[in-house]
């Protein structure tokens, strides 16, 4: 097995074992690895109506055959599972050291269930795994666990990633922490963690899987990291990280302010260029990447240095709650990489509080707390709130769906697909990525697919994907499943989305790690089948064509700016959809004859057996 080490480490942490779970050949074939990989071996624990914090649900952490290769942008990981926040499929996936770590550990992932009586972590060295007690690390921030793990363990290249006091207090969107900031961020998968007393994962090892042809895998990383290092956004990236992107965003409508209901704002207060005026930054890079989009603030605090908030941190918690204080920014993104949670749905329930405060629905008294625009000191202190799940952060800690409902608001002023909060690309800029966040495998998605970049002139041309005019409705839908499927499979290889290798370099560098021929095609339908498959797991867990919509609040045309007067035509997009993917437009469930055709034999069964 070429790429692979062809086994998962199994946790059954209720009966406190490890083994080694074999992986079937044509699974790594068919799924290739990661996300993918993981929605094949979480299907068949899948019952409708599960508990998602029950102990059965696993929790997998997986990498894909990319990772551990030489090959730049590709030491990433993914972890998995049904998401405590939307009850349906969940994944996210982070970069840093770990992932490499992990499969230098000498697995090709962790497939973990059932619930530890007391704290404990997994240490995980060359193909050994033990569990131990994390007694010492409960309580713990994710810095001061990740310490604390390497001075126990005198390892300098021992890796660890783990929950804070939000995975800890099961916050329904809880995050996986690893290295200086990266972050598994989305679906609550740390409340996951969490619900199972597991409070870290520490790997270290040297074993590295033989690729099918080295030579060649040797002149495919020389010419990725050529591609990559003469690119303009590389340099960028660079310089500015994902901030870079606020100026232009907003020019062109696409990043949403004062929770959702405006695109003009003060951009330039927010901007990377802002954020290297006002503080010392220095980047920082995952494992072998040239490009070194991470962040560093030096000179925030006096005891550590602190991770710069990402572009879509720095708009949830700032333009979305007409912030532009950047102290209360860095301070508000540190406290979520620091104890756990998800920046984007931290922001978003803010802005959705403070937009019900001035509507009335949520008073002072209700509150407990003052929550005007741009209450820089507020929007800190909930975020304190929701982490140690105190007062109406508790309420906030579970995600706008349950506010609207709990104060009895309109459904549709939640910014929310399936029970995801909307990320900070406005669905009125681009067609594509309204019809990608209705229909994202995890609810609103903006990483698949991320198709504002194909709307502004990007392209896949093996996939006949191109940009056409951003606005239309008609012919949009079609391109955008594609681009889902191809994104997909970027969480299966693993690499980074900021890559800018094209797909048939892509499955040129699969073929010759696994030694199997995979075309652009290929690709796509691998991409296909797993987002399927996931779509299977969610149909199972009740998701039906009714949850594919997306919130009013974000589709409502606006007056000013660089969407005015837009909206997108979600009926005309969802059915070309549809059509497309042979989705059944009663149930919303795929087709009998598309999941047979795609080898979904099981799933065909299971959602159509009456
Ligand atoms: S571009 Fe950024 S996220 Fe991607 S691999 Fe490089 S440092 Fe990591």
């Amino acid at each position: 097995m070429f790429g692979y080490h062809g086994k998962f480490l199994g946790v059954d942490l209720s009966a406190g074992e490890t083994r080694a779970l074999e992986m079937e050949e044509r699974h790594l074939k068919d799924y290739v690895g990661g996300a993918s990989l993981a929605a094949r071996l979480i299907y068949d624990h899948v019952k409708p109506g599960m508990e998602p914090l029950a102990p059965e649900n696993p929790l997998v952490f997986a990498v894909g055959p990319f990772t551990g290769t030489t090959i730049p942008m590709v030491s990433r990981s993914a972890v998995c599972g049904i998401s405590p926040l939307t009850g349906i499929w969940g994944e996210a996936t982070t970069g840093g050291v770990f992932p490499f770590r992990l499969k230098a550990a000498g697995f090709d992932g962790i497939f973990i269930t059932g619930r530890a009586e007391k704290p404990v972590y997994l240490y995980i060295n060359n193909g050994k795994a033990e569990i131990r007690d994390a007694a010492q690390l409960w309580g713990k921030d994710t810095y001061q666990t990740q310490q604390v793990l390497k001075d126990e363990l005198k390892d300098r290249s021992l890796s660890v990633s783990c929950i804070g006091q939000g995975g800890e207090n099961l916050v329904k969107y809880a995050c996986v922490v690893n290295d200086r900031g990266r972050v598994a961020g989305r679906c609550g998968l740390g409340a996951l963690m969490g619900s199972k007393n597991l409070k870290a994962v520490a790997v270290t090892g040297d074993a590295r899987p033989d690729v099918a042809n080295k030579d060649k895998i040797d002149e495919l990383t020389k010419q990725a990291r050529e591609t990559l290092s003469s690119g303009l956004m590389s340099m960028v990236y660079r310089e500015y990280g994902t901030l870079l992107y606020m100026d232009m965003g907003m020019f062109l409508g696409d990043v949403p302010a004062r929770y959702f209901s405006r695109n003009v704002f003060a951009a330039k207060k927010v901007t990377g260029q802002a954020l290297r005026q006002a503080y010392t930054v220095t980047s920082h890079a995952c494992y072998g990447c040239p490009i070194a989009c991470g962040r560093l603030v030096k000179n925030f605090r006096k005891d550590i240095d602190v991770d710069g908030p990402e572009f879509e941190t720095a708009v949830a918690f700032g333009p979305l709650c007409v912030n532009y204080d950047l102290d209360s920014i860095v301070q508000a993104n540190h406290l979520c990489n620091a104890h756990g949670i998800d920046t984007i749905s931290a922001g978003v329930s803010i802005a959705y509080a403070m937009q019900l405060y001035e509507q009335g629905i949520l008073d002072e008294k209700k509150a407990g707390i003052k929550l005007e625009w741009g209450n820089s000191r507020s929007i800190v202190k909930l975020v304190e709130m929701i982490i140690g799940r105190e007062g109406i952060g508790k309420l906030l800690g579970e995600g706008t769906r349950r506010m609207a409902q709990e104060l009895g608001a309109d459904p549709a002023t939640a910014a929310h697909v399936k029970g995801l909060e909307m990320p900070m690309h406005d669905a009125r800029a681009f067609t594509g990525m309204a019809i990608s966040y209705a229909t994202g495998p995890r609810g609103a998605c903006h990483l698949k697919g991320d198709y504002y970049n194909i709307g502004m002139a990007g392209s896949v041309p093996e996939l006949d994907i191109k940009s056409g005019n951003r606005f239309r409705s008609e012919g949009e839908a079609e391109m955008a499943a594609r681009y889902q499927n191809l994104k997909d499979m970027y969480d299966s290889l693993l690499l980074c989305k900021f890559s800018s290798i094209s797909l048939t370099q892509i499955a040129e560098i699969l073929s010759n790690i696994t030694g199997r021929d995979y075309s652009p095609l290929d690709i796509n339908t691998v991409g296909e089948r797993s987002i399927n498959l996931k779509r299977a797991i969610s149909n199972r867990l009740g998701v039906t064509r009714e949850d594919d919509k997306l919130p009013t609040v974000c589709t409502t045309e606006l007056k000013e700016g660089g969407t005015a007067d837009r909206s997108p035509d979600m009926d005309v997009l969802l059915r070309e959809y549809y059509d497309y993917r042979k989705w059944d437009w009663e149930t919303g469930k795929p087709t009998k004859d598309k999941l047979l055709e795609l080898g979904l034999e099981d799933a065909a069964r299971d959602l159509w057996s009456s």
